[in-house]
């Protein structure tokens, strides 16, 4: 580990009495601050001088990785580039510093934008109203089943109450369910990847069709295919009564192409920190609109307060706007042909399960070698040492050895050939010298960390960390 760059806290670094700031003068006078909301003690903060916490921080900031330092094929996370235009809009100084209570009158501009936006996507997806309201994907999943739970209530339909959820599904669908006190039910996939619809055509009829509330479907699924019997499942669904939810977190590839609207969905979810840019590593920030098919809007709820995460939408609509009408078409199959030129160029090292051609994104089953003992996690972490970003690993759950691969539509060729040597020089590795790959990273400030202890017993204050110790 090289503590120079990485092994201090700033509490460490602390030293008593230094100080890089100066307050300035006083002008009001000597008010005393009441006995009761003063400290009895003072607050353990770091003392340190500017330059010392400057070089701090700028050389954690160096140990990040991110799409603006690398490649990051993070399998249905869709990492795309941010175009910097999108943060000079979102930095706009009458935007920034809006405030939500100020009067009504005073925001036209940013009421413009919510409106517009809602527009754009309204004409992107073919549904007819928008909520900006929640702060992510599976904030907009609990938003639209709200929708889906209001809708039958109003109807009487107190018993419907069950979610059909693929078992390809993202884990995000059947926890929004249950969040949302409904029932899952689970309906089998193909060994193709795609739903089986005679499981659930089977499936409704063993639950009870008068139970159904809902069916969410991911499109492309999580396996990256586009699920071609859509519209024998729409019509099983609709003829049950129950509503269908289009998780929309893998729109990228649909964009311009078909609009889950025409495909008979009634409520969907967008993220607009995947599919419209915004950068999200590390868990944030990010925007779920919510848009449902006419009659539906009046059961939007109120999930959180005003219009979510503002910024966030800034950024969505000037992509948008960037790229126009005409050109917004082209993502999708630019993002399409990435993935499968990436997968034809690997699939005779790394296992395919499913061949065929993908959407935006595509899983191997690991080293199709089995016999070196090199597993995906290995991989994973080999690909630190090359400068790549690993890509999702372990899920979906379908296979063991899941390796998740999402190129998106800016990367050159040449970044893909880069990428598609490496994994090849690994699987090569893996023949020639598997302990190298084992044991990596190698060249990272920390190799392999406990992930489960990490999150059973997180330390994430430096209190924390002395009593640990
Ligand atoms: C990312 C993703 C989600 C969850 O979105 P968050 O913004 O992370 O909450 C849901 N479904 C699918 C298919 C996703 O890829």
């Amino acid at each position: 580990m090289n503590h120079k760059l990485y092994g201090n806290l700033i509490f460490e670094l602390s030293k008593e009495g230094r100080k890089g700031y100066s307050l300035p003068k006083n002008h009001f006078g000597d008010y005393e601050i009441p006995a009761s909301m003063k400290r009895a003690e003072d607050a353990a903060l770091p003392e340190c001088d500017e330059l010392t916490v400057v070089r701090h921080y700028t050389n954690l900031s160096n140990n990040n990785f991110g799409v603006d330092t690398g490649f990051y094929p993070l399998g249905s996370c869709t990492m795309k580039y941010n175009p910097k235009i999108n943060e000079e809009m979102a930095a706009l100084p009458q935007f920034q510093q809006l405030h939500p209570l100020q009067p009504a009158e005073t925001t036209k501009g940013a009421q413009a934008l919510v409106t517009l936006l809602g527009r754009s996507l309204s004409a992107l997806t073919g549904l007819a109203h928008f909520t900006f309201k929640p702060y992510a994907g599976a904030h907009g999943e609990l938003t639209g089943l709200m929708v889906i739970r209001k809708y039958h209530e109003s109807r009487g339909d107190l018993q419907r109450r069950k979610v059909i959820v693929p078992d390809s599904a993202h884990g995000t669908n059947p926890a929004s369910a249950a969040v949302c006190g409904l029932e899952i039910v689970e309906v089998k996939s193909l060994s193709d990847g795609t739903i089986d619809v005679a499981a659930l055509k089977e499936l409704i009829a063993t639950v009870g069709s008068d139970t159904i509330a809902a069916m969410m479907m991911t499109n492309p699924n999580t396996l990256g295919l586009f699920e071609r019997q859509i519209p024998a499942i729409e019509k099983l669904v609709h003829k049950a009564g129950g509503l269908m939810y289009y998780d929309g977190a893998n729109l990228n590839p649909m964009l311009g192409a078909a609009r889950p609207g025409d495909m008979g969905f009634d409520v969907m979810h967008i993220n607009l920190h995947k599919t419209f840019s915004t950068p999200h590593g590390g868990g944030g920030p990010g925007a779920g609109p919510v848009g449902v098919r006419e009659g539906l809007q009046q059961f939007f709820p109120v999930v959180s307060p005003y219009h979510g995460n503002f910024a966030v939408m800034m950024r969505a609509y000037a992509y948008i706007l960037t790229l126009g009408r005409e050109h917004i078409k082209e993502v999708g199959p630019l993002a399409t042909l990435n993935a499968n030129y990436i997968k034809e160029s690997l699939k005779d090292v790394y296992e395919l399960p499913i061949d065929g051609l993908c959407m935006h994104e595509f899983v191997f089953d690991g080293l199709k070698d089995k016999s070196t003992g090199v597993t995906t996690m290995d991989i994973a972490k080999r690909l630190l040492d090359y400068g790549y970003h690993a890509p999702t690993i372990y899920f979906p759950l379908l296979f063991h050895e899941s390796l998740m691969i999402e190129p998106t539509e800016n990367e050159s060729k040449d970044t893909l050939d880069g990428f598609i040597a490496v994994m090849r020089q690994i699987a090569e590795e893996a023949k020639t010298d598997p302990d190298q790959v084992k044991s990596a990273p190698h060249t990272t400030p920390i190799g392999r960390v406990d992930d489960v202890l990490a999150a059973k017993h997180p330390v994430t204050t430096y209190r924390a960390m002395l009593q640990a110790l």
